[in-house]
């Protein structure tokens, strides 16, 4: 195949928003935003060997291309709106890039979002997508704005993914409900949504619970405790019966399962609880902000230690 007919293959499987003014073909595309709307635009990578296992099936790496992405417009409150895909690739193989069309226009479906234009190469296989969102003025989701006393929240369970890795590094079989969560995260848009203009402050768990929240600590300039006890569990990590430690670690840690933390006034327990309940995503108050700095996990009221560097790609090895 050549380059035009791998466009063509992606272009025929994009649908179109009625405000693509121009979609893919030509050299670049337009788009008509809502006017006094503000755009919310984020890029995410993925690499061969460093994202996701050799082996995953490419539907897998299409939809967690643009899921990574959505994750962090969730994190900011925002709706989806448009996308661009970069795509290296060592050959051309038809049955590949079509199971990767499929994953990544399955979720682009669920959720409204027009690819409008991207680019081909070949190369080591790297997937780049960037997407813009929507969010009205002043309603974002920033790491900069929690407050002391707010509560600590996290949307889901957590440390699913990272079992899953652990169990593959390991060569253990995976159960299939951790694989999914490795291979298929689900953004949390809606509840992003809904909590924009409600919620102080959020990030999506992309790199470890304890270093992701540590960045909304440092950006707020306040600390925040975790009580580790509190972590939210699926019923897939605990039927695994490890040692407390262990799954505590693969949760504060771990990354990868892309679920929202964020910060809010005590007295809207009630209205976040109703508020995720009606878009069906379970959330859990884990900590509490307080004045100072850090991040610190505490078990019984005690702090921990732990190593709570979550995933660095430059760190020293
Ligand atoms: P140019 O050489 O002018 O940059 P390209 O040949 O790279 O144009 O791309 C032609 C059209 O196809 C452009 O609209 C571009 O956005 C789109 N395109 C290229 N690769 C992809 C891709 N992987 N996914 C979606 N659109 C793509
Ligand atoms: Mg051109």
């Amino acid at each position: 195949m050549a380059e035009f007919d791998l466009i063509e293959r992606i272009r025929r499987r994009s649908q179109t928003r009625p405000d693509v003014v121009l979609g893919i073909g030509d050299d670049a595309a337009l788009i008509a935003p809502p006017a006094g709307m503000q755009l919310v635009v984020a890029t995410d990578t993925l690499n061969h060997g460093v994202h996701f296992p050799p082996q995953t099936h490419s539907f897998d790496i299409g939809w967690k291309a643009l899921a990574v992405n959505l994750s962090d417009l969730a994190a900011m409150g925002a709706q989806p709106a448009w996308g661009s895909l970069s795509l290296s690739l060592p050959e051309a193989d038809p049955d590949w890039l079509d199971g990767f069309i499929d994953g990544f226009m399955q979720l682009a479906g669920e959720h409204g979002l027009s690819l409008i234009g991207g680019d081909t190469t070949r190369g080591p296989l790297s997937v780049c997508v960037s997407v813009i969102g929507l969010i009205a003025p002043d309603q974002a989701l920033r790491r900069d704005a929690a407050q002391p006393n707010d509560d600590v929240w996290v949307s889901g369970t957590l440390g699913d993914a990272a079992a899953a890795l652990a169990l593959w590094q390991q060569g253990h079989d995976i159960p299939q409900a951790l694989r999914t969560r490795l291979d298929r995260p689900t953004p949390r848009l809606a509840l992003g949504q809904t909590l924009a203009g409600l919620a102080h402050a959020a990030v999506d768990i992309s790199d470890g619970l304890l270093a992701d929240a540590g960045h909304i600590a440092e950006a707020s300039a306040v600390a925040i405790d975790i009580e580790l006890e509190q972590l939210p569990v699926s019923a897939a990590l605990q039927a695994l019966g490890v040692e407390p430690q262990t799954r505590w670690h693969w949760q504060d840690s771990g990354g990868d399962d892309y679920e929202l933390c964020f910060t809010a006034a005590p007295a809207l327990r009630e209205t976040i609880r109703s508020r995720a309940l009606a878009c069906g995503t379970a959330v859990t108050r884990i900590g509490r902000v307080c004045a100072g700095q850090g991040i610190t996990a505490m078990l019984s009221g005690e702090p921990v230690k732990t190593s709570r560097s979550g995933f660095e790609h430059f760190a020293a090895r």
